[in-house]
């Protein structure tokens, strides 16, 4: 799997690293949570760089409805995608068993791993959280795997890119080549670069 791929649930408890101040409305903590979560919905781990900021919004844990006094808390609030939002909704549960895991609380890769666009549970918490976020709708899953399959055309696409630097390089020392026609080789290259790194960097959720 790429290194770069953004769908893999982390392996530890994400501590928070962002300290805004309090606000009257819970909207303005929202870039502070693109930062906080790395641009990533914490539940499907799609990166908002794919689909844009306004499919964004901030999660409230526990539900406002049930919970009125967190509404504006920010240890409360999550990076979520609109999708993922909409279906937990004002959703809760006690359940020790049956609840949805966040990045803070809980060691997500304990409780669901992708399996390329597919999510699969390892705990009932996870079986709950696929369920009521409809995490594997097949929609979801397909834009996914288009994704996830970009990236790896793109990173072909730099290790070409790459190789092919290596070679202009080997044609200069070798004196196969002027120094003139490396100059637009390399500029040529340059140019197909940039335009590869940021499409990478895009899907990948880091840009
Ligand atoms: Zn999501």
């Amino acid at each position: 799997m790429s290194p770069n791929n953004p769908f893999k649930y982390g392996k530890s408890l994400h501590r928070r690293t962002q300290t805004p101040p309090a606000y009257a409305s819970y909207r303005s903590y929202k870039p502070y949570l693109r930062v906080e979560f790395e641009r990533k919905c914490v539940y499907c781990l799609m990166p908002d760089t794919v689909q844009g900021e306004k499919s964004f919004g901030a999660d409230h844990y526990r539900p406002k409805s049930v919970f009125p006094d967190l509404a504006n808390a920010y240890t409360n609030l999550f990076y979520c995608c609109n999708a993922c939002n909409s279906y937990k909704g004002d959703a809760w549960s006690t359940s020790p068993t049956y609840f949805v895991p966040n990045p803070v609380d809980h060691v997500m890769i304990q409780h669901m791993r992708y399996q390329d666009g597919t999510v699969a549970h390892s705990s009932d918490a996870g079986e709950y959280t696929i369920e009521l976020l409809n995490l594997n709708d097949p929609d979801a899953v397909n834009y996914r795997e288009n994704v996830i399959h970009m990236i790896d055309v793109l990173e072909d696409e730099m290790s070409e890119i790459a190789a092919t630097e290596k070679n202009i390089a080997k044609k200069l020392r070798t004196k196969t080549m002027t120094a003139q026609d490396a100059a637009v080789a390399v500029a040529t290259l340059e140019v197909s670069k940039v335009k590869t790194l940021r499409a990478l960097k895009q899907l990948c959720g880091t840009l």
